[in-house]
Order: C-alpha cells, then structure tokens, then sequence
C-alpha cells in the first residue's frame, strides 16, 4: 500500500481517527475529512487513489459526493462506510458510482484487504485476460478456458461473466447489472440474472451453493472475488 494517498471522510471522530492510523501504518498518504464539503473538495483536488467514504455526513451527504466525483470523470474506488441492514442505501451508492462498501462496525483487517485488493488491481493493467483459479477469461477471443480447454458458454453467460470480470470484487448491483449486460430490454428482470448467475455458477464453481467466485451480496446483488483472501 505504500505511496498510496487515500482519503478518509467520516464524521465520528474515533471513527476517523482510527482508520486515519491504521492506514498511516501500512504506509499511506492519508488525507482526511470530518464533513462532506471539506470531502468533496479534497476528493476533487487532491485526486486521492481511494476514497473510503462514510455515507451520513454534515453538509454534503456521501451520496452527494460519489455521484460528483464521478461526474468529474474521477474514477478512483470508493469504498462505502456504511451501517449495519440498509441494503437500499448500499444499493443507492453503487447506483452512484462507489465500487464497494463494508458494513459498520466492521472488522479492520477486512477493510485493509479490500482496500489493498483494490489499489493492486489500479496499478496492473489490463490485458484483455481475466485469470481466476484454473480459468482464463479470454476477452478478446469471447472463450473461457478452464486448464486449456474451452468451457462453453451461452452469449449471455459469457457477457454476464465478463462484465463481473471488469468489475472484480466490486459490490455490484442487480439494476446495474441489468442495464450493463441486458441493456433497455424490457423482457428482462432481476430474476433474469440470478437464472444466468445460477447457469454461470453450474460451469466454473466446484460447489454451485457455496460459490467462491460468484457471490451473492444479500439483498444487493453479486461480487465477483477472483482472489482468495488470507
Ligand atoms: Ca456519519
């Protein structure tokens, strides 16, 4: 994590004083902020390479931020603070534009490999090859190999997949999903993708009903993890 400058807005002060020493600690540049307007400016201005972002704050709410960041053009992680059981907020703010969240109170190390597994992923480029377990997710070629030879997927399955792999251990939500893969069809619901989800899972997962790769974020929508996590 070292060299990495990333903001910290929340307004509960242990809370922030917390994170800021944590983050410190592992070599970071931390800036910090106690109230969303400060927040919003040093996100603009100081184009931190990760914003950690509490979600009810005085003068411009995380919301706020998010959406203006991104319209910005900034599209550095934002990972949300979020409180325990509201899933509508959570899905708000990935409408919004942040990349994860993690439930307060939350537990540290957690938090840490999410961030670390974020700002690793900035730095290595994209080669149009997406690598999870045995599997290679050929882009360019629309195949999947699993240990050289090819898995067959639908067209459907194969975007599915391959938007979940331009987004890896993101919090994705179902609606989201839904326009990126199936676009303005109206045929479709969010039922639609948990049937894909489900055909999907059947092809690369050991065991369908305890997924390592796809996951299912309760009442959000999925997380494609292509890293194991210590
Ligand atoms: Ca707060």
């Amino acid at each position: 994590m070292n060299g990495n400058r990333i903001l910290i807005v929340e307004d509960e002060p242990a809370m922030l004083r917390g994170l800021k020493d944590t983050f410190t600690a592992k070599g970071c540049e931390v800036l910090t902020a106690a109230d969303g307007e400060s927040g919003l400016k040093l996100a603009l201005s100081a184009q931190p390479d990760l914003i950690l972002l509490d979600i009810m704050l005085p003068k411009v709410n995380g919301y706020e931020i998010c959406r203006a960041v991104r319209q910005q053009g900034l599209d550095m992680p934002i990972v949300m603070l979020t409180a325990k059981g509201q899933e509508e907020d959570i899905v708000l703010g990935l409408n919004l534009g942040a990349d994860d969240y993690v439930a307060k109170p939350f537990k540290v190390r957690e938090l840490v490999a999410r961030v670390n597994a974020f700002l690793r992923r900035r730095k290595s480029g994209q080669d149009g090859v997406t690598r999870f377990g045995e599997f290679v997710l050929d882009l360019t070629a629309h195949k999947l190999f699993r240990g050289g030879r090819e898995v067959e997927l639908t067209a459907k399955e194969f975007r599915l997949l391959a938007h979940f792999a331009a987004h890896p251990g993101r919090a994705l939500a179902r609606n989201d999903i839904l326009n990126a893969v199936w676009g303005n069809s109206v045929m479709v619901t969010p039922r639609s993708i948990d049937r894909c989800v489900t055909t999907l899972r059947a092809k690369i997962e050991v065991d369908p009903h305890n997924p390592i790769y796809l996951q299912t974020i309760r009442d959000v929508g999925y997380r494609f993890e292509v890293e194991t996590e210590t």
